[in-house]
């Protein structure tokens, strides 16, 4: 999977490293002092190093759980993040991570123990319910084999009481999490979009069907699951491939005991907007009509709330739909 991988010398005999590294007897490992050296080089191509990314293990520091962009959460307070790896095993035409970082390289931080005490040490202070994302900067579970993630966090978070994670993903890597006996502050979100989209815009990411299934086992076992519909793309034929994705959600899923449902329509940062679309100035997604208001670019606003207005009420439409939240700046 990876040809080389690179190792910050202060970790390359921590445990979890050497783990890693026995799952890819073939690659060629190179010490290196700093991750950076490799991740921050500059004139870096994205595209090519995407179709052969190197791994890096390495720790982090500092900043390990930052405060969330102001349109997450669920209408709760206090929402962080934190990323345990940067960039991601698949290929999405929209990515901000395009636009955010000059290497398709993937980093694993393998100081997980750092991030699990800064996250006690912050939930022991603030004392309130407190929200954790992962799968900001990366997906969260696509990895879960090599990286072990989910083993590490959830028995660790789950026992601090005003703690909630969220580990948000595309992938069908659940198999860690189905080892496990369910958490009621962990949950489990899957990034959904039809398969029109999933086929023109999610490159590499698992169908529609094999997310709604790994989805679908993660509740049989108890596991508190949400859905994401973010971001949510004005495709042709728009309402009718919306219209049946809904449809596959509530006819595979337990509509009824999905945690939470959130819904946002397509946007990026403008710098990063930028980035991407030089990228791919083919892509028929970047032509589209669009504003670009504080900062981000996104549809124009009434093409914004006619998107949202419509997947809420079509969600709503069946019964016991859960609680919807927007994801939205204004
Ligand atoms: S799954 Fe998420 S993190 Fe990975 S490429 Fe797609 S949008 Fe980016």
């Amino acid at each position: 999977m990876f040809s080389f991988i690179y190792v910050e010398k202060r970790i390359e005999k921590h445990p979890r490293t050497l783990k890693i590294l026995s799952q890819f007897p073939k690659s060629t490992v190179i010490t290196c002092e700093h991750y950076g050296e490799i991740f921050n080089r500059h004139q870096q191509d994205f595209r090519i190093q995407k179709k052969d990314p190197c791994l890096i293990l390495a720790e982090k520091h500092n900043k390990r759980i930052m405060p969330a962009p102001a349109e997450y959460g669920l209408n709760t307070t206090h929402n962080y993040y934190f990323s345990h790896m940067l960039n991601c095993i698949y290929d999405c035409r929209y990515c901000f991570l395009q636009g955010m970082f000059q290497s398709a390289h993937n980093v694993i931080f393998v100081n997980y123990e750092d991030f699990i005490e800064d996250i006690r040490a912050l939930a022991v202070k603030t004392k309130e319910p407190m929200w954790f994302y992962s799968g900001y900067d990366c997906d969260s579970l696509a990895l879960d084999p090599i990286t072990e993630f989910s083993k590490s966090f959830i028995e660790e978070i789950s026992s601090i009481d005003n703690a909630f994670l969220e580990l948000r993903t595309k992938s069908t890597q659940v198999r860690k999490l189905l080892e496990m006996k369910p958490r009621n502050n962990v949950i489990c979100a899957f990034s959904l979009s039809p398969a029109a989209v999933i086929k023109t815009l999610e490159h590499q990411t698992p169908s529609l069907a094999a997310r709604l299934s790994a989805a679908k086992k993660l509740q049989l076992a108890g596991w508190p699951v949400a859905l994401r519909l973010d971001p949510i793309v004005f495709i042709e034929n728009f309402r009718a491939e919306y219209t049946f994705l809904i449809e596959q959600i509530t006819e595979q899923l337990d509509f009824k005991t999905l945690h939470s449902i959130t819904i946002g329509a397509f946007r990026l940062p403008k710098g990063f907007f930028k980035t991407v679309k030089n990228l791919y100035p083919e892509e028929p997604l970047f032509s589209s009509q669009f504003s670009s208001d504080n900062g981000q670019v996104s549809y124009v606003k009434s093409t914004e709330k006619k998107i949202l207005d419509w997947c809420e009420e079509s969600l709503k439409n069946h019964n016991n739909c859960p609680s919807i939240y927007r994801q939205t700046l204004n």
